[in-house]
């Protein structure tokens, strides 16, 4: 029989169905074939060569020779712009405001053909670092509440252009599922007189069967009550709700965990499309006794259909603990090396 479980963070039932991952369309079974990208393109405003096709830069990490490693640029198209008059505005039910904040785009590698999951980890450490520090600069900017860093990986993570990026974006309000979860790490907080994530962190490192790595600094697992296939969660071990509080030795830490788990994703799980977040407390909660800041990674290996929509419920159709063992077992050799 299926089992429904219960993420205390996220307060979501799955309805873990292994069952159902006999389908004909299961991941696992179809072979993606990946295009083979070029080193370079013309049209690419995120390849080195193309820097005016971007928008301005706003910080680049470089490497010795005075080349950048990685850069950080205006989006474009961004939404949202940097403004002190938020204009609130209000006639009964119909509230609106300016879009306030920023958003930026992360470009991870000046080579066309390079993935994240591919990287050095000196590399991806400095691909961080600009996080941080973009964190730490876009919180000072009037009426920033929330700062979300994302990745889109591929056609159906929902990226629209192929060159490897992530995003940040700073808004003037806090989403509705970050306040949720605010509120009941909180409320955890007042009954317990402890963290939330720290508590779950311990007990799965009790059980051990949804732990892929756990080092001195960072824990890679599987939620017990995970959404989806593969759908895993990186944790810091010491109690920090907001991520730009992380120091130069976890910054390279987590980059090592995170590159593995990219590798070990693409052995174990068929090389999916993906998106990772790096969840954060809102910036007015950054001294906060109950958030613990985290990074997810949530493989695209099924569709939302109608049930998840129209319930707010999942259906997921491997185990956690079935993919912590193959991700544990995914042979990803030491590090991977990219020419550059
Ligand atoms: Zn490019
Ligand atoms: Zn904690």
């Amino acid at each position: 029989m299926s089992e429904m479980r219960f993420n205390p963070i996220t307060l979501d039932w799955a309805i873990m169905a292994p069952g159902r991952s006999g389908r004909p369309n299961d991941f696992l079974r179809v072979k993606k074939e990946r295009p083979v990208r070029p080193a370079y393109r013309e049209d690419c405003p995120f390849c080195a060569g193309n820097e005016p096709l971007a928008a301005e830069e706003i910080s680049r990490a470089s490497a010795p020779d005075g080349s950048w490693l990685a850069r950080v640029v205006a989006n474009k198209y961004s939404a949202f712009s940097a403004t002190e008059d938020l204009r609130r505005e209000s006639r009964g039910t119909f509230r609106s405001m300016a879009a306030a904040g920023a958003h930026e785009v992360v470009i991870e590698h000046p080579r066309h053909d390079q993935s994240l999951g591919d990287l050095e980890i000196s590399h991806l450490a400095a691909v961080l670092g600009l996080y941080r520090e973009r964190f730490r600069a876009l919180r000072e900017l009037p009426n920033v509440e929330s700062i979300v860093i994302f990745k889109n990986s591929g056609e159906r993570a929902g990226t629209s252009l192929e060159h490897a990026h992530s995003q940040i974006t700073a808004t003037p309000v806090v989403s509705s599922q970050v306040l949720m979860r605010l509120e009941e790490a909180r409320r955890y907080h007042e009954y317990h007189g402890a963290c939330l994530y720290c508590e779950v962190l311990r007990e799965e490192l009790e059980a051990g069967e949804r732990i892929i790595e756990a080092g001195p600094s960072f824990v890679a697992f599987l939620p017990y009550a995970s959404l989806s296939p593969y759908h895993l969660w990186i944790f810091p071990r010491r109690h920090s709700p907001s991520f730009d509080d992380i120091g130069d030795d976890d910054l390279v830490a987590l980059a090592g965990v995170l590159g593995r788990q990219l590798r070990r994703l693409a052995v174990a799980a068929n090389d999916p499309d993906y998106n990772f977040t790096i969840r954060s407390a809102p910036v007015g909660e950054a001294g906060s006794c109950c958030f613990h800041w985290y990074l997810s990674i949530v493989p695209r290996v099924s569709h939302l259909a109608g049930f998840e929509l129209g319930s707010g419920s999942y259906i997921n159709s491997m185990l956690p603990e079935v993919c912590a063992e193959r991700m544990r077992e995914a042979e990803i050799g030491g590090e991977l090396r990219v020419e550059s």
